[in-house]
């Protein structure tokens, strides 16, 4: 995958990472906000509710129904509430168009869009311009690898890094073909037992956001503690699709800890172990 480098000064850096570290503030009981996204009729509301608590920099619902908007917040709330660092890789959430518009955006230096990140006075006008370019471009060739679908998350250095929904998934059959995919994939365990739902898939992209979190596949911790286990073991004891990378192994423990109730040995395992490194981290 390319790289995009951009010249900071130390200060924009040390600004960076502290956004980079950003901790999600509990204002209130994660009920609380559950109940306010049941009595949420319309999906301006349930942004609104992102906002006011502090999500992420811009959520973007408008592609959604109400029903799928207040699945997204769920699934948004439960997520970071458990592990509330989170918060500082996620700045964009919502659609693929919107994602691409925001980036779009970036692009042409529409400064409005630099200020909404909170990036004002992080990037320069130039290197939002570069990044923008940059994110359209990573945006293409995730688009294009194809077997994306319900979710993605696209990491962009944490200045506009973004947790996307293909909205077409949702509308009419084509959510009915979805579902009927993934529980197709589940029954032949190239998806962990339990993941079988919008919301597994989900999950399974915040378990990207966790490992991002924790440099846990980058770190040789968590290479070390994944090599424990063997190609058979991964595919009999999790999921096809764990085989393809480490990251795809820890996303798919997470996947199947979120979404069964008796995740089996290597996910819980794995989510143990980046629960432990995400305390000391
Ligand atoms: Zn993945």
């Amino acid at each position: 995958m390319k790289q995009l480098e951009i010249e900071l000064s130390d200060a924009q850096n040390s600004m960076l990472n502290a956004r980079l570290n950003r901790e999600f503030y509990k204002r209130c009981s994660s009920d609380i906000i559950y109940h306010k996204i049941d009595e949420a009729t319309t999906v301006q509301e349930l942004e609104a509710i992102a906002e006011q608590y502090g999500f992420c920099d811009i959520i973007d619902l408008s592609a959604f129904a109400p029903y799928s908007a207040r699945k997204i917040m769920r699934i948004l709330t439960r997520a970071i509430y458990q592990f509330p660092k989170i918060v500082g890789r996620i700045n964009y959430v919502g659609s693929y168009g919107g994602y691409e518009r925001l980036l779009r955006k970036m692009s042409e230096g529409d400064w409005e869009c630099v200020r909404s990140l909170g990036l004002q006075h992080i990037l320069s006008t130039e290197n939002a311009k570069a990044l923008g370019g940059f994110g359209l471009e990573l945006c293409k060739e995730l688009w294009e690898e194809a077997n994306i679908s319900l979710a993605a998350f696209a990491s962009l250095g944490g200045c506009c890094n973004g947790l996307l929904f293909d909205s077409t998934d949702y509308k009419d059959y084509a959510y009915l073909d979805t579902i009927a995919n993934l529980r197709k994939n589940e029954q032949i365990g190239f998806h962990p037992k339990g993941c079988n739902t919008f919301e597994s898939v989900a999950y399974h992209e915040i378990g990207h956001i966790m490992d991002a979190v924790c440099h846990f596949t980058s770190s040789e911790t968590g290479k070390r503690f994944l090599e424990q286990y063997s190609a058979e073991e991964i595919e009999s004891g999790l999921s096809g699709y764990a085989l393809t990378s480490p990251q795809e192994l820890v996303a798919e423990s997470i996947s199947e800890v979120f979404s069964s109730s008796t995740p089996r040995k290597i996910a819980s395992e794995v989510f143990a172990k980046l629960c432990e490194v995400y305390q000391s981290s």
